[in-house]
């Protein structure tokens, strides 16, 4: 599949190479033809360009390659900026940064034609990034390379290597990102303790070409801390979730990691120590009410703001999915009411307790919808930088991605002005992969990354249907040529 954008990219490559770099408008392409103008000129749009400013009308945009040079009024623009450059009317759009995906899976077990059609929905649906938050890191570098080098219209993808405990290692998704090997004993897939080598394991996580570590479960506090201080060092960010058992929300905010995913999990840091323990020693599983607005919660959004962690609340799964899998737990960890008969071949031993939820040890905040709402909230108003991850998808006939919905549920649900949603959809994004000098804002320097609308974003998160162009590294894609494509086989319900 090609992509449908103009070739921006690769004429400017070749340009630079060939040291052409002053006159670019001139060039043949790679294959003998006339390239597209490496300069294009969006002209008069209204911008919103996510640093935080209001919108400004009547602006000019100018891409040369695939990075933004400058952004200025119109009338700014000397007589040369225009020579040889292709001059598009924007002054009907309203123009804000390419949406960062901040928590998607797009191959947990490799499945090309299935990655494709959900990055392809995801870019003609103005995510020029996305960060998968761990699978077959086989398959997703080579949709990486294919993005890049635009064999596919995708966003710009970046992935995980994932650490977790040894015991994490019997969870059927980590077999099949691992198909072919051992899930725990793979460079994208390793299970560390405390008699793990760091410095190596930090390093072969890197020699993934992974962007992040994602830690996982069943990691305490101590390692947690050891892993980031050496991936610090390395250069590597660690996207940790929330909750680690053993580690849990303030030790993992004290950690020093880049970012946490899944508010709910906060509430983690409420549980009673003792049940707590309990959980861990494997007395007692599945859900526990706690109360959310025990200090403890406070002390995690004070801690994270300190160290500018990021927070992939992940609201939408918790809407999707959250309360029947919530009430499937509880339903397999539910003690037989007294007096049931036993199974018929049971044999007579001793007492036994509620089943253990393998996946993840012990105990877990209950958390519903308006729970991950209200905590978006604090988040929010504590100041914490909360990002844009859906860790799913909408269904196989959505027209567009995921991430949309949970852009509505920061606006409508959590109260978010879209101001600082679209900064939670983009510059957050890019602050939890480390990229925030090249992507997540428009500006002179970045990445031309633009999505361009016709209606004002800022009146609300509707407005993101009216999208018209997603520029992603200087390539155009136009909505009017987004073909979903039939749904292939495996396009199925998210998982976290
Ligand atoms: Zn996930």
């Amino acid at each position: 599949m090609m992509a449908g954008g103009r070739n921006a990219l690769l004429s400017a490559a070749v340009a630079a190479a060939l040291g052409w770099t002053g006159e670019l408008s001139a060039q043949t392409g790679p294959e003998g033809g006339p390239s597209e103008p490496a300069r294009i000129i969006f002209e008069g749009a209204t911008v919103i360009d996510g640093t935080g400013a209001g919108a400004r009308a009547g602006l000019a945009i100018v891409v040369e390659g695939d990075q933004i040079s400058a952004i200025a009024p119109a009338g700014e623009l000397g007589p040369e900026a225009h020579e040889g450059a292709e001059i598009l009317d924007a002054s009907a759009w309203f123009a804000i940064p390419g949406l960062v995906e901040a928590h998607t899976h797009v191959a947990t077990s490799a499945n090309r034609a299935r990655a494709e059609f959900l990055l392809n929905r995801q870019l003609y649906g103005g995510v020029t990034t996305a960060r998968d938050m761990a699978g077959d890191v086989r398959s997703l570098m080579d949709l990486q390379r294919a993005s890049l080098v635009q064999e596919i219209p995708a966003p710009d993808l970046h992935f995980a290597a994932l650490m977790a405990g040894p015991r994490f290692f019997t969870d059927p998704r980590t077999v099949s990102s691992a198909a072919g090997e051992t899930p725990g004993e793979v460079s994208w897939m390793q299970a560390v303790t405390k008699d793990t080598d760091v410095v190596e394991a930090v390093t072969l996580a890197r020699g993934t070409w992974a962007a992040g570590i994602k830690t996982y479960a069943a990691i305490d506090g101590e390692l947690l801390a050891a892993i980031a201080a050496e991936a610090g060092r390395q250069g590597i960010p660690v996207w940790s979730h929330t909750h680690v058992g053993p580690a849990r929300a303030l030790e993992v905010a004290g950690a020093g990691v880049r970012s946490m995913s899944h508010v709910c999990s906060i509430g983690s840091a409420a549980i009673p120590d003792d049940v707590f323990r309990e959980g861990q020693e494997g007395k007692r599983t599945g859900f526990v009410d706690v109360d959310l607005d025990d200090p403890a919660v406070d002390a995690v959004f004070a801690l994270m703001k300190r160290n500018r962690t990021v927070l992939d609340a992940t609201i939408r799964v918790v809407v999707q999915i959250g309360q029947r899998r919530m009430a499937e737990i509880d339903r397999v960890n539910a003690p037989r009411p007294p007096g049931a008969a036993p199974g018929p071949s049971r044999r007579p031993g001793p007492p036994r307790g509620p089943p253990i939820d393998r996946r993840r040890r012990g105990v877990r905040p209950r958390c519903e919808t308006a729970d991950a709402v209200a905590l978006t909230r604090r988040a929010y108003e504590a100041g914490v930088m909360v990002a844009t991850g859906t860790d799913g998808m909408t269904p196989p006939d959505s027209a567009f991605p995921a991430l949309h919905e949970e852009i509505r549920l920061f606006h409508d649900d959590v109260g978010m002005p879209m101001l600082d949603v679209l900064r939670a959809a983009s510059f957050h994004g890019a602050v939890a992969l480390g990229m925030e000098d090249t992507i997540g804002t428009l500006e002179a320097g970045k990445h031309a990354n633009i999505v361009f609308l016709r209606e004002d974003p800022l009146t609300g998160p509707e407005s993101l249907q009216s999208l018209e162009l997603t520029v992603k590294r200087g390539t155009l894609y136009y909505r009017r040529d987004f073909v979903l494509g039939e749904p292939p086989p495996g396009t199925g319900p998210p998982r976290d």
